[in-house]
């Protein structure tokens, strides 16, 4: 479905992607972990069009979208949760789900609103909330509904358990789960490596820019490499 290739990306003199090359097929969660700095933010903000590659090609569905420009991105399928949520303040709860749906072209979005709703039941009592003023849980629920307003087949999240309590991460990565089962793909980003891994069919490290290890999830959670660097030991 995504098929990346010898991806490189710099800011100016800094190469911060270095020759990635890696793939998610239909029906997949992928999930990219690395540290600080790695370059995985980078690598989503490549795929959505909003950094141009220095080299490398990104196809989606059999297409390149490399030159792309972000929204076509998003209307052809691609829809990203950036770090860190970015809702829009001074905007409603509603409003900004209104906002996902912004793009599209089909009139019934009736069951689509219904949809994320039933997946997240605290957006339907905040509607008329400042999206501002939500927890940071709620903040990240808002952000995944909103993307799935678009009615992406890739979401690509970047760290959604960043600044959250545990019960909420336990809560999200359940979504998330739930997602991809209702049909959509996934590529995760995280530093937390053990929850990202525990939910991923395949997984890839990055390190400074580059992908030193690949494998099913179960595999990268086993491997002693992955358990001392990222693991805890
Ligand atoms: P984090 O988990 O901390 O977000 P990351 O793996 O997502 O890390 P990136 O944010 O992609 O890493 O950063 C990769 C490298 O590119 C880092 O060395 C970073 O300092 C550098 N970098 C990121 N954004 C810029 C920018 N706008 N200008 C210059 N350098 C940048």
């Amino acid at each position: 479905m995504l098929k990346i290739e010898n991806l490189s990306v710099h800011y100016g003199m800094i190469q911060a992607v270095r020759d990635v090359s890696f793939e998610v097929n239909q029906g997949e969660i992928v999930s990219l972990i690395g540290a600080n700095g790695a370059g995985k933010t980078t690598i989503l903000r490549t795929i959505s069009g909003l950094i141009q590659p220095s080299k490398g090609t990104i196809q989606f569905e059999g297409k390149p979208i490399q030159k792309r420009a972000p929204r076509k991105i998003v209307a052809q399928g691609i829809s990203q949760v950036p770090e860190g949520r970015h809702v829009f303040s001074g905007l409603t709860v509603l409003e900004n789900l209104e906002m996902g749906a912004y793009l599209r072209k089909d009139g019934s979005l009736k069951e689509d609103y219904e949809h994320v709703y039933e997946k997240f039941p605290i957006l339907k009592e905040r509607l008329t909330q400042d999206a501002s003023t939500l927890s940071g849980g709620e903040q990240q629920m808002l952000a995944m509904g909103r993307a799935l307003m678009s009615k992406p087949r890739l979401l690509l999240l970047d760290e959604p358990s960043m600044g959250l309590a545990p019960i909420f991460i336990k809560e999200i990565f359940n979504i998330i789960q739930e997602i991809k089962e209702q049909g959509t793909t996934v590529l995760l980003i995280e530093q937390n490596a053990k929850m990202a891994l525990s939910i991923a069919d395949r997984g890839y490290v990055l390190e400074t820019g580059k992908v030193v290890l690949s494998g099913t999830g179960q595999e990268l959670l086993d491997s002693d490499e992955v358990k001392k660097a990222y693991l805890g030991g």
